[in-house]
């Protein structure tokens, strides 16, 4: 069913020594859909982020992926389950090119050589600045055509679920409303995406169907966007300050 939940995350722990940033969160993921997740900062909505994709270890609970429990496996099995993340701070390798960049992508995702250039080139049919780039080195991209980018490696994975760790941040708007047009797009076709931002108005106004609060590691709201104000959201951002 359309509104089946894709990625299934129960109780899950996630920390550092002995602090512990993330408690026994809970939230699904739908497909076809764009959750955002808000927080004020170090409310650990990256621990989170690190925690589902493998890049941190959980200490409870469980991942699930379309009825597959992933809750043990590393970073890069669950990309090839179809679980990506997109980093916060626009990770690329700055010395490749852009077309390596995304080889890399197709390759953590399994694509096989036969249908590389294929691939690329309906990568660089969705984001034509980085066809007419892809000679370049990644670091001779502005800011936003790197964030392009690493969304673009991310989706080379051929994800069904994409975690996205605050694309917007340090980005002219212009920029933000391409990296916000090309997250559309992939929700449109069917992709389940959690999208961590710190814009409430934009999140609210139409890029996320679901919400979900963090506050002090633990989900404080999650609901429809179409149920909630800026008010409602602002709120329980602040809720225990
Ligand atoms: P921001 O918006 O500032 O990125 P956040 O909501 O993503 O905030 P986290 O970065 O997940 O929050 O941080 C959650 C908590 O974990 C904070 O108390 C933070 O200080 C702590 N923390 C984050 N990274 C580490 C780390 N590498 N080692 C130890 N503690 C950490």
């Amino acid at each position: 069913a359309a509104t089946a939940s894709l990625l299934d995350v129960t109780d899950v722990r996630v920390g550092y020594g002995d602090l512990v940033a993330v408690w026994e969160v809970s939230l699904q993921l739908r497909a076809g859909s764009i959750t955002a997740l808000v927080g004020r900062n170090g409310a650990g909505k990256t621990t989170l982020i690190n925690g589902l994709c493998g890049l941190l270890p959980m200490r409870a609970g469980t991942v699930v992926l379309d009825g597959e429990d992933i809750t043990g496996m590393p970073a890069w099995t669950r990309v090839s389950r179809g679980l990506t993340v997109v980093q916060e701070g626009k990770r690329v390798f700055r010395e490749l090119t852009v077309r390596d960049n995304l080889v890399l992508g197709l390759r953590g995702g399994g694509v096989k050589r036969a249908e590389r250039e294929r691939e690329l080139e309906r990568l660089y049919e969705r984001f034509p600045i980085l066809g007419e780039r892809r000679r370049q080195r990644a670091a001779d991209l502005s800011g936003g055509q790197q964030q392009m980018l690493a969304i673009a490696t991310a989706l080379a994975t051929r994800p069904r679920v994409l975690l996205v760790d605050e694309p917007s941040s340090g980005l002219a708007p212009v920029f933000v409303d391409l990296v916000f047009e090309a997250l559309s797009g992939l929700r449109d076709e069917g992709l389940a995406i959690l999208l961590v931002e710190q814009l409430v108005d934009d999140v609210l106004g139409g890029i996320a169907e679901d919400v979900v609060v963090l506050d002090r590691g633990r989900v404080v709201l999650h609901d429809r966007a179409a149920n909630l104000s800026v008010e409602n959201v602002a709120t329980s951002i602040y809720s225990s300050l």
